[in-house]
């Protein structure tokens, strides 16, 4: 089959692979029909995210039809449409029973690596290094999926692939990272990043109640379609300075939570990112934490800071005592895709949203390196990049 290999830093091919194969009981084989490319795609395209090897076949956002089932899987017939949620869940496990399915504590086989890093292993993840399991990725023809009796939630007729894609990530990973701020009517919340996920954060925080929601971006057109297609507020952080701004819109005191969905390869104007960038260059900080400590300087007294953007490593100047003096809460994940499918899928189905807003550029799967690099770039307004195999 044909699928997206990382190759090294900046270099993604399209590749001849062998097909995956059944190899447990639980594991399903789908044909993939739309798949996606995701923000932290472009964190191991920049080689910043260690244990990938050369041929490691990328993508965590894919869904398809299912042509082979192993025994064990009961609620999925051939032929079915599913969605594959990018965290791999066993099901049953103490993590996966308090509905933490990216904490499973069954499907990294390589939990050591993580451990090393991060004290304990999180769940394995399609297509994200060996670091996290070594599993082929969905930017393919085929994959195989671990667990496929827990994870993929099949797909209604009458829905097209781009309204329900994202369930895969984008869009239970913006609504996470609302849900975290725990809105309560009326609040005011800023959102770091107006990227697909930051798209997604602004419109769950008006969905769980919020009143007012400000998107904090250098790009105009993502600000854009964060203000025309989500309903934010939009401060550019090139023209404005972030902190007074936030300030004066909310009477001084702050928003009531603030989500960062950046997260490590953050940019900035100041000398806090030629600090940051020159450490990081230099290994001696792997995150560059920009968006996070103005997240964290910004929320009121007392408020949520919610981090959804993925940082891997270290990071440098954590302002731990605006934390502490000001009571602040921290709260984080990567998401835990299983909970939130079948409750988002009834909103799209309601249609109180629809996803495929932030698709800007639908590419066959041979034109993938193309689409990283457009991605990467922020080429012709780029935005969400679909590929079909
Ligand atoms: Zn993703
Ligand atoms: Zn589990």
């Amino acid at each position: 089959m044909k699928a997206t290999c990382w190759m090294g830093k900046k270099n993604v091919r399209v590749e001849h692979v062998p097909d995956p194969q059944i190899l447990n009981a639980r594991d399903a084989i789908v044909r993939i029909t739309s798949t996606a490319i995701c923000g932290s795609d472009l964190h191991l395209y920049n080689g910043f995210v260690p244990s990938m090897e050369k041929g490691d076949v990328l993508g965590h956002e894919f869904m398809g039809e299912v042509v082979e089932l192993g025994k064990g899987v009961r609620n999925l017939s051939i032929g079915d449409r599913v969605v594959v949620p990018f965290p791999i869940a066993c099901g049953h496990c103490l993590a996966c029973q308090a509905q933490t399915y990216s904490l499973c504590e069954n499907s990294n086989p390589n939990a050591w690596m993580a451990e090393k890093m991060w004290g304990h292993s999180p769940c394995g993840i399609f297509g994200y290094s060996h670091m996290l399991g070594g599993y082929a990725g969905g930017q393919a023809e085929y994959a195989r999926v671990p667990f496929a009796d827990v994870g993929p939630i099949k797909v209604p007729e009458g829905l097209a692939d781009d309204q329900v894609l994202f369930l895969s990530d984008i869009f239970p990973t913006g609504y996470m990272g609302a849900e975290l701020c725990d809105i309560q009517p009326g609040d005011v919340i800023a959102v770091w990043g107006a990227g697909p996920v930051g798209q997604f954060a602004i419109k769950s925080a008006y969905l769980l109640g919020a009143s007012r929601v400000f998107a904090i971006d250098r790009f105009e057109y993502r600000l854009r379609v964060a203000r025309e297609k989500a309903g934010a507020e939009t401060l550019n952080y090139e023209e404005v300075d972030v902190l007074e701004a936030l300030k004066e819109l909310t009477g001084g005191r702050g928003p009531d939570a603030c989500i960062d969905a950046v997260g490590l390869e953050a940019h900035g104007h100041a000398l806090m990112y030629a600090y940051d960038r020159t450490k990081q260059a230099l290994m001696l900080e792997t995150d560059r934490p920009l968006a996070l400590r103005e997240a964290i300087m910004a929320c009121r007294n007392g408020g949520t800071v919610s981090v959804i953007g993925v940082y891997g490593g270290f990071i440098d100047k954590f302002p731990m005592g605006a934390v502490v003096n000001r009571a602040l809460t921290i709260k984080s994940g990567q998401c835990h895709v299983q909970r939130y499918m079948r409750p988002l899928l009834d909103r799209i189905q309601k249609g109180e949203i629809d996803p495929s807003f932030v698709i800007t550029h639908r590419l066959s799967l041979e034109d993938a390196p193309e689409g990283y690099d457009m991605f990467l770039h922020k080429e012709d307004e780029c935005m969400k990049v679909v590929l079909k195999p």
